[in-house]
Formats: structure tokens, C-alpha cells, sequence
């Protein structure tokens, strides 16, 4: 049977170059880099030579680039680290209803001990964020927006430009998180004049466990991890050696891809598999922005057919899919995303997220077109029955 991988919104293969060069950094290279013998100068520079290849790939200064355990920490310290450096200016903290639970929970808790103030901008049916609610959300007291590049459920890509003009006119900072568009569309800090952004290595074929922070030099931020000096004390621990090595690695990988354009192969991809299943498959609904969504995202509702049972068909089929965003405990529950694009009821619970990769064949999409056509008149034949 074939096995066809198209769940890269949850997570990506790491790319072969990526593994060759984390390597030698497990059982060789593997001092610690706050040593100063040569084995921990040996690391160090591993260490400053990844910050490299990140910056470049950002656009920004090596110096403005911190390692972390991946995309949640980085929000986590965005969001925390912000609120401590700058809670004598205000504790309003304005966001987005469809960001990614890492944001969502991390602004929960702290509104819950009454730490801070919130505001949530509310999204259009295509999943883009409504920028004129920021204007009449922004007070005195705001000291952060937190707003995602793109939405890893449906791929919508927000006005990050015009958003960040809007907070930087009342002089707050912005943040954003960039995890979803890594790799799939180019990510430059000084053109969208971001102060924070997010990045995690396992969405763009990096290894899991590793992202890291931007934090443009001039924003005031505290650590929220008490220990040791690493990161220049802005995070202590003992840094994940081979796995900020990965993450050098993909982030140089993924700028030639992008230079290449490898994005634009993954879209004629995705769009040929779009209009097959939208001529053979009756009632069914594309969620997302038709021209502002990323290249490699495929979000379908199909009216009258139980997702649950055709995730699991196509599983059987060899085809690994999910249904939203892969963080939620209950992989089937409705999507908050969906709804707070005030998505119709009958494509509310049916939803299928397909992503593709820079290794996605036409093969692949082929075969899965023509399993999905037939399982779809399968299930709902079934259901009349
Ligand atoms: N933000 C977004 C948009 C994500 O999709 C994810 C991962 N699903 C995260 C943050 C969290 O990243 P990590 O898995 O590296 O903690």
C-alpha cells in the first residue's frame, strides 16, 4: 500500500542534509557550550554559526536571534517576558481569535490571575484578521499585540505590515508568530517591522524540540526560565547542541527554497488537487483565504460525511491527514478557527486539513484525489442508508 504523508501542517520529515549536519554533534562534538576547552568552543561556535543562518534567513542581526524548546516557549516568553520588562507602562495585551493555543492559553492564564487586560480582534469569513478592531482596541495601557503571520489550520496570511503600522503608531510592541510560514513564504523582520517573532524548526523539516525568539534589539523583555547565563541570560539551560545545528541547517535550507521557487511548485500542486476535488466532489468547502493562504495547505469541510470515520479511512488508505490544529486534546471537536470565521453549521464539523510538502508527489496527490473521491460517496451513501 502506498503511504502518502500529508500532514506537514502538524509536523515535517527532516530534511537528510538537515540530520547529516545535527550528527556529528551527538557522540563527536558533544561538548557543552559554556565550556572553554575545545570541545566547548567547538559547540559554541556551532551554536553562533546556526544563530547565523537564522538571522540571514529573518533578515535580522544574529544577536536579535534566541534558542529556545520551539514554537510554545517562544510565545510563552514573548508574551510573559514582555508583561514583566514593561508592566509599569500598562498590562493590556491585544490578540487574535484564532491564534494557536500557545498565545491563547499563555494570555488565559495570565488574564485569570488578573495580571493582565485583554482584547481579541475578531476574523472575516476568510480568516483574516480585521485590522480596524486594533485601532479601537489599542489604549494607553496596551503594551503588546500578539498576531500570527499565518494560520496553521487554514493558511490564511495576515496583514502583518498594516497591523504593526497600526500598533507602532500608538508605540506598542508586536508580535508575531511565524511558525505556519516558514519556509512557505518568504519572512523578512525589517520589512514587516515586527519586535517579536516565533519560529520552530519541526514545521520547516528542522528536528522537533528547538525554535527560537527574534527580539529586535532596542524591545525591553526579562527572561521567564531562571538559571544559568546561556542565550546571553535571556534563557538558561543548557542549549539543545545538535538540535539549534538542525535548525541553522533548515533555516539555510529553506532560504534557498524559497529562492528557488519551491513554494511555487508545492501551490500548482495544491491548487490541482483543489480543483479536482472541487469538480468531483459535490458540497464540500475550501476554508482559508483563495489567494492570501500559504502554498502547502489544503482545508476542506465536506457537508454530510463524519470526518472522524474518513480521516480514519484514509488512514487505512496509507494517507495520514488531521483535522485542525493537531495541538488540541480532542482531535475532532470543532475547530475555534472555523468558527470564528462563521463558518456555515453544515461544513462546521467535517473539516479535513490536508498539507503538502516540498516532497509531495503528483503521484501522491493522485492517488489521494481518487481515494477521496471515492470514499466521500462511500460515507455519505452510507449515511442515507
Ligand atoms: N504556533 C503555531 C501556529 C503552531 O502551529 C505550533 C505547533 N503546532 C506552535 C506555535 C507550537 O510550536 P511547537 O510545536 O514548536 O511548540
Amino acid at each position: 500500500m502506498q503511504e502518502v504523508f500529508l500532514n506537514n501542517n502538524a509536523s515535517t520529515k527532516v530534511d537528510p542534509e538537515v540530520l547529516d549536519a545535527m550528527l556529528p554533534y551527538f557522540c563527536e562534538h558533544y561538548g557543552n557550550p559554556s565550556n572553554l576547552h575545545s570541545f566547548g568552543r567547538e559547540a559554541k561556535e556551532a551554536i553562533e554559526q546556526a544563530r547565523e543562518q537564522v538571522a540571514d534567513f529573518l533578515n535580522a542581526k544574529p544577536e536579535e536571534i534566541y534558542f529556545t524548546s520551539g514554537g510554545t516557549e517562544s510565545n510563552n516568553l514573548a508574551i510573559k517576558g514582555i508583561l514583566r520588562a514593561n508592566i509599569d507602562h500598562g498590562n493590556h495585551i491585544i490578540t487574535s481569535k484564532i491564534e494557536h493555543d500557545s498565545v491563547l492559553r499563555t494570555i488565559e492564564f495570565l488574564e485569570k490571575m488578573r495580571y493582565i487586560e485583554t482584547d481579541s480582534i475578531a476574523v472575516d469569513e476568510f480568516g483574516t484578521v480585521v485590522a480596524d478592531q486594533l485601532e479601537q482596541y489599542l489604549t494607553n495601557n496596551t503594551i503588546l499585540v500578539s498576531i500570527m503571520h499565518s494560520n496553521n489550520e487554514v493558511g490564511t496570511i495576515q496583514p502583518i505590515k498594516k497591523l504593526t503600522a497600526i500598533a507602532h503608531n500608538k508605540e506598542v510592541y508586536f508580535h508575531t508568530d511565524a511558525v505556519a510560514s516558514a519556509g512557505k513564504i518568504p519572512i523578512d523582520v525589517a520589512d514587516l517591522d515586527v519586535d517579536l517573532l516565533t519560529l520552530s524548526a519541526h514545521k520547516f523539516h528542522g528536528p522537533k524540540g528547538v525554535g527560537c525568539l527574534y527580539i529586535k534589539e532596542s524591545v525591553k523583555i526579562e527572561k521567564i526560565i531562571y538559571g544559568g547565563e546561556q542565550e546571553r541570560g535571556m534563557r538558561a539551560g543548557t542549549e539543545n547542541l545538535a538540535g539549534i545545528v538542525g535548525l541553522g541547517k533548515a533555516a539555510h535550507i529553506a532560504k534557498n527554497h524559497l529562492n528557488r521557487g519551491g513554494p511555487q511548485k508545492i501551490e500548482n500542486l495544491r491548487n490541482h488537487f483543489e480543483a479536482e476535488i472541487t469538480s468531483r466532489i459535490n458540497d464540500i468547502k475550501i476554508n482559508g483565504h483563495p489567494t492570501q493562504r500559504y502554498c502547502s495547505i489544503l482545508n476542506v469541510s465536506f457537508a454530510a460525511v463524519n470526518h472522524q470515520q474518513l480521516i480514519e479511512s484514509l488512514d487505512q488508505a496509507g494517507i495520514k491527514v488531521s483535522s485542525g490544529s493537531v495541538c488540541e486534546t480532542d482531535q475532532y471537536k470543532t475547530s475555534y478557527v472555523l468558527q470564528a470565521m462563521n463558518v456555515e453549521e453544515k461544513y462546521l464539523n467535517n473539516q479535513v486539513r490536508f498539507g503538502l510538502s516540498k516532497y509531495t508527489t503528483q503521484d501522491e496527490i493522485n492517488y489521494t484525489i481518487d481515494v477521496l473521491v471515492n470514499l466521500v460517496k462511500h460515507l455519505r451513501s452510507n449515511k442515507k442508508s
